[in-house]
């Protein structure tokens, strides 16, 4: 079976599966798991930030960083798609009691001039405007990378209104390794990042919030109320150690792979609009004779499996699990069609 459903598909391999046999565990509730207390303080270093909080899952460290950012009644400003309105549940409303303001971008970004205007007045009618809240790459937007001059641009104008900016980086490495960037300069601009250990970069769960230390202090007592404090989390820690040493440059590869899908399927004449291919992620609109539903069932009678996000759009994603021979597969499925 080839799975290009998401990147979160992956196995682990049996090096990670030795790391995690071979890791030292404690009780992390008490902060005595060294796995997690040297994944946290990794991931910390490699952002310049100060500290770190390991969680089961991306969508827990985003809502963590919102609610640690907010109160009550706030507002946040955030592109329409984005993973933290749409994709967890309510969690926003849910867990902080917090309202949004969407702001209709491009492929799934949105602009220093987009944030200003969508910042409210100190008008006691008006929700307050507390957080700012970018996604990197942006999975909506094809996978997406922001230009880093707009990022610094709108850390701008969070300075002058006193606005906090998360980072919703579950795909963080991907934009990272694209566009030739550092972690560290990620590190220097956002007052919060939540990274995704468990999509790319191949291990079973897992997450990181990263921020200053009284920050992270804050949302350690918060995972607790979510219910995601661990004990033995370092069997699952020791993944994360093994991915960031060994599974960040090789994303490459995943890249390269999305856009030798992306030349095959430019040359069909079922291909609509393609988003620009920038990192391991291909959304492209389906024409006549199929319909998106109808060209994954066309794919899954090859043994291909990929995901239609909308009546006529199919996304398909590259990741650790996806080898050249399955692109190649892919590639002379798609010519054949
Ligand atoms: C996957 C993803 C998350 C978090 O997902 P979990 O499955 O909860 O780990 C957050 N943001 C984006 C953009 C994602 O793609």
């Amino acid at each position: 079976m080839i799975d290009l459903r998401s990147d979160t598909v992956t196995r682990p391999g049996a090096q990670m599966l030795e790391a995690m046999k071979a890791a030292a565990v404690g009780d992390d509730v008490f902060s005595e798991d060294p796995s997690v207390n040297e994944l946290e303080e990794m991931a910390a270093d490699m952002f310049g930030m100060q500290s770190a909080l390991y969680c089961p899952t991306g969508t827990m460290s985003n809502q963590i960083g919102i609610k640690c950012h907010t109160q009550p009644g706030d507002e946040i400003i955030c592109e329409k798609n984005s993973h933290v309105y749409l994709y967890e549940g309510g969690g926003i409303a849910f867990n902080s009691g917090a309202q949004v303001k969407l702001i209709d971008g491009d492929r799934g970004q949105i602009t220093a001039d987009q944030v200003k205007n969508a910042i409210n007045p100190d008008d006691l009618h008006k929700a307050r405007t507390s957080l700012v809240s970018l996604e990197n790459t942006a999975n909506r937007g094809g996978g997406s990378c922001y230009d880093f001059g707009e990022i610094e641009a709108i850390r701008k104008i969070c300075d002058e209104q006193k606005l906090a900016l998360h980072l919703d980086g579950a795909r963080l490495f991907n934009a990272i390794v694209a566009k030739k960037e550092s972690s560290k300069t990620y590190g220097r601009v956002f007052d919060s990042i939540s990274i995704c250990l468990n999509k790319g970069l191949g291990c079973p769960i897992g997450s990181i919030l990263i921020g200053e230390r009284d920050f992270i202090r804050k949302a350690r007592r918060v995972r607790k109320v979510f219910g995601g404090g661990m004990r033995q989390a370092g069997f699952m820690a020791a993944t994360g150690l093994f991915a960031l040493k060994n599974n960040i440059e090789r994303l490459e590869l995943d890249h390269i792979h999305a856009k030798q899908l992306e030349s095959a399927l430019i040359q069909k004449s079922f291909t609509g609009k393609i988003l620009p291919v920038e990192t391991n992620i291909v959304i492209f609109e389906v024409l006549a004779p199929y319909s998106a539903p109808g060209l994954v069932e066309k794919f899954k009678a090859s043994n291909i499996h990929c995901i239609a996000i909308s009546t006529n759009q199919i996304r398909l994603v590259t990741h650790l699990d996806i080898s050249e021979q399955m692109i190649k597969d892919v590639i002379k499925c798609i010519e054949a069609l």
